[in-house]
């Protein structure tokens, strides 16, 4: 028998940003779908139009975009499977609720809001009393000839349990009585997720419904569904959660409390598309070899099922970091200066600098890009000296030469005409020489006095350059007036 093609989905709900645990969830279901040659389903998941937020549609396909993933069929793309946004979807839902209400495996229910809030303020409250379940076909009649507002409920059977086998979990019990008579379809017209979900994925082929652990007790009742319509139910593969880290070591489901948790917010802060959805593949996957950098290409090739955890992942900040240090390595020098300027402009209070100076000093030394601001910051304004700081064992400063470094390096820097990077590192050499000291202990006590700090990126003679012979003069006359 010839094998099924796999097509998998990612179906969002346009809430608002793309959290890190959508995008992996899409990430996930593209390289379960490309590693077996399969295909790749967008669904734009909008029947609950009160949480509809505008511009989000937009935000999913520019996130998939810039990570690299495509989609083979969705809104702007459609197969023969569409539409693919569910609320062009709406007569496929009523002619499918109308199907389950003829079986009998759907009725109406004509419950007050009013009634149903009285039973969720019950202490004891286990879901709908199913008072509806067993109306007579001519009350029915009469209701809805009445116009009276109805919901139609799912008839989950009250005895029996229900099962199957998620390909992360295992298997999953639950018990019928358990299980609410969901709302399918909304007293204005639209399908609840709960019933949408299992018209559309059958519809579409979907073979592997990937997605998040929160959706893993609902299984159960979506495969009800699937029996009654006598459809063949797709295999499930329920993601782990992601945890966030607290301040105190503890941990709890990742929200905004614990950062930037949406891939806007990341790229925002300078993280690169290829390093977050590195990092996230690894939110609870693991290839086989001990290897960390992947391309999307390369998680295509290397990706298995088999190899999803089931115990939660927790993303750490300080991983990400890593990954996208990796990737500024990486880089060519023209791509991080494009990519580093906007960020140095922005840090700079002054537009004067040499920006791919600058910038060319920054590689190496940062590990996302909202880092340069504090990398430079001291470019914008001369620092109060700690006076510390000139004593330096490395480079054998101490007070005393430091002092008497400034001041000769102030007649020498005075005197340069042409001050470049090589002049510059000329005459302090000589200087050096003539103070028969080795050329840090010349090179310390300007650098500190340029910064105020005993770290920046480029050493002496880069800062001399970029802050230009007037600014530095400025900066050493105001570091000598200090000792
Ligand atoms: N629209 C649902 C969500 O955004 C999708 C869940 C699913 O993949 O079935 O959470």
């Amino acid at each position: 028998m010839q094998k099924k093609q796999v097509r998998t989905r990612y179906a969002p709900s346009p809430t608002g940003n793309m959290h890190i645990g959508n995008l992996r969830t899409a990430l996930y279901g593209y390289l379960i779908a490309k590693s077996s040659g399969g295909k790749f389903i967008l669904r734009i998941e909008d029947t609950d139009q009160s949480r509809f937020c505008e511009g989000a549609v937009d935000l999913i396909y520019d996130t998939l975009d810039k990570v690299g993933i495509v989609c083979d069929e969705g809104p702007k793309n459609p197969g023969k499977f569409g539409p693919y946004v569910q609320s062009e979807r709406l007569d496929i839902y009523r002619n499918h609720a109308k199907k389950l209400l003829d079986s009998g495996d759907a009725y109406y229910c004509f419950c007050t809001e009013e009634r149903l809030q009285s039973l969720k303020n019950d202490d004891e409250f286990a879901g709908y009393d199913r008072r509806c379940r067993n109306l007579s076909p001519s009350l029915i009649k009469k209701k809805l000839h009445d116009r009276v507002p109805y919901v139609i409920r799912q008839r989950v059977p009250l005895e029996g349990y229900t099962s199957f086998v998620d390909s992360v979990y295992g298997s999953v019990t639950i018990c019928n009585k358990e299980i609410e008579d969901q709302i399918l379809v909304k007293a204005d017209g639209y399908p609840t997720y709960n019933f949408a979900n299992v018209v559309d994925d059958h519809l579409m082929g979907i073979t592997h419904v990937v997605r998040g652990c929160e959706y893993l007790t609902s299984t159960p009742k979506y495969n009800l569904l699937y029996e009654s319509f006598n459809w063949e139910k797709p295999l499930y593969v329920h993601l782990p959660l992601i945890l966030g880290k607290n301040k105190d070591g503890s941990t709890e489901k990742l929200s905004k409390r614990h950062g930037a948790v949406s891939f806007k917010d990341l790229t925002d802060l300078g993280y690169l598309p290829g390093a977050i959805i590195n990092y996230v593949a690894f939110l609870g996957w693991c290839p086989v070899e001990n290897r960390e950098i992947f391309s999307l290409e390369d998680l295509v090739t290397v990706f298995s099922v088999e190899r999803i955890g089931k115990s939660p992942a927790v993303f750490d900040y300080d991983k990400l970091n890593w990954f996208n240090s990796e990737y500024i390595k990486l880089m060519s020098d023209d791509v991080f200066y494009n990519l580093s300027e906007p960020f140095v402009k922005k840090a700079l209070k002054s537009s004067d600098y040499n920006f791919r100076k600058i910038s060319s000093l920054l590689k190496g030394r940062i590990s996302n890009f909202s880092e340069i601001k504090e990398k430079i910051d001291f470019l914008n304004e001369c620092c109060d000296y700690s006076k510390e700081l000139f004593i330096n064992k490395k480079s054998k400063s101490g007070l005393e030469s430091s002092q008497i470094v400034l001041k000769k390096s102030m007649d020498i820097l005075e005197k340069i005409e042409n001050f470049s990077h090589e002049s510059v590192f000329d005459n302090l050499k000589k200087l050096a020489s003539d103070l028969g000291v080795k050329i840090n202990t010349v090179m310390w006590p300007i650098r500190v006095a340029l910064s105020g700090l005993s770290a920046t990126p480029g050493g002496c003679t880069d800062l001399l350059e970029i802050l230009g012979k007037d600014e530095s003069l400025r900066r050493i006359k105001k570091a000598i007036g200090m000792f």
